[in-house]
């Protein structure tokens, strides 16, 4: 069996509160695009897990977001059978896509499917929530106001149809620090995630592109000024809006003129400003 598991980004991202087990209460608009990991998953004899994973930087053991996705669902269901992943990556990761809570996600559906356990998608969700905040909306995909820790998920219709350059700079931005420095910023501004949402409803692309806004962006860019500089560099190639996607680094610029995302992401490959470039589209799910 073949899975895909797709790179989300953040329209939107906001931080509204701490709750006091640690976990901050956000309220963000998601959206897939069209860069995936390809999990190859197949049953074997062998009891376990068995992963593999080529890609430097991303543990094949029991760290793994899919190893452990595949170990809860068969431990709750007393599977004897073994299973068998090879993980392609080609979502760069601790880049604010989301790879590994996407993995996560289609490591659930695959095993559900293969061992024929019987989850629906909201039991898969709440057994998702365990392994990461952003596992429940991977499992649901599409575009989504994640609320709670990004758990509680209000399905949206897809964004209006345009074309996203994703520039990854080579800065590694590890998501707890980042949100260990937003609890020591004074001054936040807050983006308009209602507004957001409302220009989704009407399919109204300019209105997506006004209400863009991170609240982790400064805390993230701070330390990491490429990231204004690809802005910048993106805007100038005649993006309608441009943004720091998650904790970052990866910023996306969003363009209705296909060739014109594509000569921007061969200026920002050329400026030598990221590690890794794409041109990508919402992924419509819904
Ligand atoms: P987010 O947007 O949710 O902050 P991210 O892009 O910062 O996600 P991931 O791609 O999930 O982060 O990777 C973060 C770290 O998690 C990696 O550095 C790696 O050590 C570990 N990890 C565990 N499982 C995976 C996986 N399947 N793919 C990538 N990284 C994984």
């Amino acid at each position: 069996m073949e899975k895909r598991a797709y790179a989300k980004i953040n329209l939107s991202l906001d931080v509204t509160g701490k709750r006091s087990d640690g976990y901050h209460e956000v309220r963000m608009i998601m959206q897939m695009v069209s860069l995936w990991d390809t999990l190859r998953v197949t049953e074997t004899d062998t009891p376990g897990i068995e992963l593999i994973c080529r890609e430097p930087g991303v543990p094949c053991d029991s760290r793994n977001l899919v190893w452990q996705a595949c170990d809860m669902l068969m431990k709750e269901k007393k599977v004897q059978q073994g299973v068998r992943i090879v993980l392609e990556k080609r979502i760069p990761h601790a880049a604010g896509l989301g790879g590994g809570s996407s993995d996560a996600a289609a490591a659930l559906h695959a095993v559900n499917e293969l061992f024929h356990l019987g989850f629906s998608d909201d039991e898969l969700c709440a057994r998702g929530v365990r392994i990461g905040a952003d596992v429940p909306y991977c499992v649901m995909g599409g575009t989504a106001l994640a609320e709670g820790i990004g758990e509680k998920l209000t399905a949206l219709p897809a964004m209006p149809p345009c074309h996203i350059v994703l520039a990854r700079p080579d800065v590694d931005v590890p998501t707890g620090v980042v949100y260990r420095k937003l609890d020591s910023c004074t001054s936040v501004v807050h983006p308009d995630v209602d507004a957001q949402a409302d220009a989704i409803r009407r399919g109204d692309l300019a209105g997506v592109v006004r209400t863009l806004g991170n609240v982790l962006e400064p805390v993230t860019a701070a330390d990491a000024p490429v990231i204004t500089a690809i802005r910048r560099g993106l805007d100038r190639a005649g993006a309608e809006g441009t943004l720091m996607s998650g904790s970052g680094a990866t910023v996306f610029g969003i363009f209705s003129d296909e060739a014109q995302a594509a000569r921007a992401a061969e200026t920002v490959r050329e400026g030598g400003m990221a590690k890794d470039v794409f041109v990508t589209c919402p992924d419509v799910l819904n």
